[in-house]
């Protein structure tokens, strides 16, 4: 193969974007991907007749003006089938015995919440204007807990304005930066949407027009070592002893792995890989995917969320296997009003599954698949309490844990997003794409922020950086 122009490491969102971004600009690109199928967190897979997401289940700002429009109109993917999600009720969540529904934009989300919460005007009209605040320096110094709780006093609304995060951020009250909590919350509250489709759409969609701007993706591929000569990488060697040339290289494998990828190096420090490698990571996700019998349940074009108790911050499922909360989440039913596949996810620490790490996919222990089974029934039973009879609906379930995250992605235990922010270290709130190595950048949801709108955010920063430092040579 001639050499590229850049190779990019991954086909994750970031990987896949950044390629898109670059082949635009008339760089020839070349992805190369260890899975066998595009997609990092994005891809779907089939189970019996049906398709099922991992990551993505619904993304905010799509609408016209909207945070994120630009930037997936120029990526081609607002030609996607992007379906919005109840105007009146996008989340709706029972907590302490009550039940709250979000609507979609901030004006009427605000009104909502004083209608729940009238003695708390003032707090709320304070956090209304947090959510126009976005990119602002001082919300990446800010502790998240210390914010919400400066302005709001009520112990219940203070959940239920962190509820939709739960499975969207890992909120821990030592470390979230406020700009991290923002960035999670605000564009969904502008608007929701789901796609009318799965996961690979969007994949399949962003490979298509990479190929036409002339680049290529290739999968199976596994870049197992960066070679440096004279202080720039060179190629990237693969495990099946392939290996391929470019000018520049951008990892979007997670940033510890990337270190992992580039042996000894003049340029690239300990001290840089040791802080690439200590740095904690957030939950993983346990997923139950449901069948339901066809015709059992209408379709809810909403979010579903229960807590067993009414605290949300640090409720990950520990040691103990206690589910302490879930989010459900309908796909769009491809014929009808009903539907026919649910996800139910909670937060999950690497400590359930490490005793299994290494245990090869498909061939678990018994001890494992027993583990899962009882995590499932939490959830089914969390579930049903908002869901009567759920149980009877359903046809068959699998179930995902973050050890299938870490095996498939090689994201190091098999967090959700990457890198834990903390609002105390702003070198590891927003971590630059650039490493040591002139030629080597990184990109996706550890460096700055994640889920579909902050890895485009991240892939864009990451663009920018190339740029400047390519124009710079
Ligand atoms: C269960 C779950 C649900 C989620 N739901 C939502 C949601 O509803 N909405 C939302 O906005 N976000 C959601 N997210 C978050 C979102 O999916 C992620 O933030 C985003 O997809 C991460 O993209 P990425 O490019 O950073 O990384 P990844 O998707 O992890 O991609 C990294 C890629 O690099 C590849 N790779 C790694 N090492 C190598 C190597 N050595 N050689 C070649 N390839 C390599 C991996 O195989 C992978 O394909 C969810 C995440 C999870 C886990």
């Amino acid at each position: 193969m001639t050499k590229s122009d850049i190779i990019i490491i991954g086909s994750g969102l970031g990987g896949l974007e950044v390629a898109l971004m670059m082949a635009k600009e008339g760089r020839k690109v070349l992805v190369l991907e260890r899975q066998h199928q595009a997609g990092g967190c994005m891809q779907s897979y089939r189970r019996g007749r049906l398709n099922f997401d991992t990551g993505l289940h619904y993304v905010g700002g799509l609408e016209e003006g909207g945070q994120l429009y630009d930037a997936f109109e120029s990526l081609g993917l607002m030609t996607l089938p992007w379906k919005q999600m109840d105007a009146d009720c996008f989340e709706e969540i029972h907590i302490g015995g009550r039940t709250f529904r979000w609507p979609q934009g901030k004006k009427r989300f605000i009104n909502a919440m004083k209608s729940y919460f009238p003695d708390e005007e003032k707090g709320l009209d304070l956090y209304g204007e947090l959510l126009d605040c976005t990119d602002e320096l001082w919300m990446q110094k800010t502790n998240a807990w210390e914010y919400l709780t400066s302005i709001i006093s009520d112990p219940l609304l203070l959940q239920v304005l962190s509820a939709p995060a739960t499975c969207k951020m890992e909120l821990r009250k030592e470390t979230l930066p406020l700009f991290t909590y923002v960035h999670g919350i605000a564009p969904f509250i502008e608007s929701s949407w789901r796609l009318a489709g799965d996961g690979n759409m969007l994949v399949s969609c962003l490979v298509e027009q990479i190929r036409a701007y002339g680049g290529e993706v290739l999968t199976d591929k596994d870049v197992v070592s960066l070679k440096e000569e004279d202080g720039r990488i060179v190629q990237a060697l693969c495990a099946d002893g392939t290996s391929y040339e470019a000018d520049f290289f951008v990892s979007n494998a997670h940033p510890a792995v990337t270190c992992s990828l580039v042996g000894e190096s003049a340029l690239m420090k300990k001290v840089f890989r040791r802080r690439m490698g200590m740095q904690p990571n957030t939950f993983g996700i346990f997923t139950l995917h449901l069948q339901l019998r066809s015709g059992s349940l209408p379709y809810f074009n909403h979010n579903k969320l229960v807590f067993a108790e009414p605290d949300c911050w640090d409720m990950a499922v520990d040691k103990s296997l206690a589910v302490k909360g879930i989010m459900m989440s309908a796909r769009i039913p491809e014929k009808g009003g009903n539907v026919v596949n649910i996800d139910i996810l909670t937060p999950m620490l690497w400590e359930v599954v490490e005793e299994y790490d290494g245990t090869k996919l498909f061939h678990r222990p018994k001890a494992y698949k027993e583990m899962k089974a009882r995590v499932a029934e939490q959830c089914l039973a969390l579930a049903e309490t908002v869901i009567p009879g759920l149980g009877e609906m359903i046809l068959k379930t699998w179930s995902s844990t973050p050890l299938t995250y870490k095996d498939y992605n090689l994201t190091p235990e098999g967090s959700a997003f990457g890198f834990r922010k903390d609002f105390s270290n702003p070198m590891m709130t927003i971590v630059s794409p650039k490493t040591q190595i002139p030629n080597l950048f990184m990109t996706g949801q550890s460096l700055m922020l994640h889920g579909l709108h902050g890895v485009t955010m991240t892939a864009a920063y990451t663009c920018q950086e190339i740029n400047q430092n390519t124009i710079s040579e």
